[in-house]
């Protein structure tokens, strides 16, 4: 007979390995699912799509009800688990049902950490994390009256602060974006590339406030009216996201007594410290490191499904990358790009263009990327950054990208050459530098390639 394998959280992770689950042993486990939010899986990732209306919820769902049915799986939408009994082996759900487990597989994501600010349990204070966050926002798009146009603020300029504020633009909110560090992003981008990011959204209406922190939210009537910055300032809005940070969903681990640091631990084949129980996604800590990008979710999703089929994984966990979706803002960040010693930086900027690239090489190797404006040689770079190959001789040229690094010995009028002809022609900036440096190898060597162009 089938052995039971409830699962709690039907998020991105889970349903990666469901999916290898039921690849490599169909029929192996009777599954239950159980999911907080009213539905199955979606990509959560799309949601910024969604809120700036170039997708559907429709086209983001990624496991809809027949997957589940022809999978044979029982699901639980709606419904959350309030504890797990590693005595009896039963989890029991929020109504006080009791249900057997013979493995259970804890993939609860995380909870939007929501500064506690006074005013921070406003009515429409909110969080970005979910469909229903999303609907508020859009919500507010559809107008608060004829009257004036919607405000929002959005506190972080991180991924999902810009995100959330792009898509709220899209609609035509009013948007302001606080953030409490010197430049946008600053996570995974440097000051320079955080600059043009920051002129790209101004350009389309959003205000940003860097080095600006928060004191109060304001209310009216019990609903959120405005932000208090610590100068004294107040920004009215309809709206406030908070988007500035996460925190593991490990609550229900640490109440069963499994091992918790800052998220439930799990070994290399994503098992906790409890054998019959596995937990992967953004509610596990392996070996000291936390996540927050789908990546190596799904990476730890193949480790579970072997898991689970007897069979022997490990999940190693690689160099992740960034990119923002926010339409027309190409950027794109990988590995550590943070200065220290023994680094050095080969840096290439086109400001008429809106172009910057940095790489951060230390000794032969990459360790660092990036890039603002054109991303289209990213996942090359990335991969020199994840095999760790020595750069050896393209070092001249990396910053072209693959093109130009072709194992030829360096030759700057090749790389010339080998420019697309429209780039050829252009003024003195960028690209150009190309042209005008070919003619002066020697300054254009120099400047570029040792990186403070
Ligand atoms: C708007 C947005 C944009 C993003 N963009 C990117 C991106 O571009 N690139 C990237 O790599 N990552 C991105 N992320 C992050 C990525 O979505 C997450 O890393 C990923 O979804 C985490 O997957 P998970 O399965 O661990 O958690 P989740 O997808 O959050 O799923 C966890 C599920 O568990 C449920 N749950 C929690 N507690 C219980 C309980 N007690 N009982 C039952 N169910 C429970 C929750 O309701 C939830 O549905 C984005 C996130 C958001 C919100």
């Amino acid at each position: 007979m089938a052995e039971k394998l409830i699962v709690i959280g039907a998020g991105m992770a889970s349903g990666r390995a469901l999916e290898h689950l039921f690849e490599t042993a169909p029929g192996a486990y009777e599954v239950t699912l159980f999911n907080a939010e009213p539905r199955g899986n979606y990509n959560r990732l799309m949601l910024s799509p969604v809120l700036s209306g170039e997708k559907t919820y429709e086209e983001i769902v990624t496991h809809d009800a027949a997957w589940y049915e022809r999978h044979g799986v029982t699901c639980r939408f709606g419904e959350k688990v309030a504890r797990i009994d590693r005595a009896a082996k039963v989890v029991i759900s929020e109504t006080g049902e009791e249900l057997a487990y013979d493995r259970l597989l804890i993939a609860t994501g995380s909870t939007p950490f929501m500064i506690p600010l006074p005013g921070h349990d406003l009515k429409g204070v909110v969080a970005y994390r979910d469909l229903e966050d999303t609907h508020r926002m859009i919500d507010l798009g559809a107008g608060v009256g004829p009257e004036r146009t919607p405000r929002a603020v959005v506190i972080g300029g991180g991924l999902l602060g810009l995100e959330a504020a792009a898509g709220m633009a899209a609609r035509g909110i009013e948007v302001t974006v606080v953030h409490i560090m010197g430049h946008l992003m600053e996570r995974q981008l440097d000051e320079s590339a955080g600059a043009l990011l920051k002129a790209a959204l101004e350009q389309r209406g959003i205000r940003v406030l860097c080095g600006a922190n928060s004191k109060e939210i304001v209310g009216d009537n019990g609903h959120v009216a405005g932000l208090r910055l610590d100068d004294g300032r107040i920004l009215p809005c309809d709206l406030l996201v908070m988007a500035v940070g996460i925190r593991p969903n490990a609550a229900l681990g640490q109440a069963a007594g499994l091992e918790v640091n800052r998220a439930i631990v799990v070994d290399d084949h994503m098992v906790t410290s409890d054998p019959a129980i596995l937990a992967l996604g953004e509610c596990v800590e392996h070996d000291g490191q936390l996540f927050g990008l789908v990546a190596p979710l799904y990476d730890q999703a193949k480790v579970v499904a072997a898991t689970l089929t007897g069979a022997v994984a490990r999940f190693v966990p690689q160099e992740l990358s960034t990119k923002l979706k926010v339409t027309g803002c190409d950027l794109f960040s990988a590995g550590d790009f943070a200065e220290g010693e023994g680094r050095e930086d080969i840096v290439f900027r086109d400001p008429a263009r809106g172009i910057y690239r940095r790489l951060v090489l230390e000794g032969e190797r990459l360790v660092g990327a990036v890039f603002y404006g054109d991303t289209s040689d990213a996942t090359w770079y990335m991969g020199l950054i994840r095999e760790k190959e020595p750069i050896g001789d393209r070092r001249d040229m990396l910053i072209f990208g693959p093109d130009f690094c072709g194992g030829h010995p360096l030759d700057p009028m090749g790389a010339v050459a080998a420019s697309p002809a429209k780039d050829r022609t252009q003024g003195r900036n960028g690209m150009t530098q190309k042209i005008d440096m070919a003619g002066n190898s020697d300054r254009w060597l120099a400047d570029t390639l040792a990186g403070r162009a």
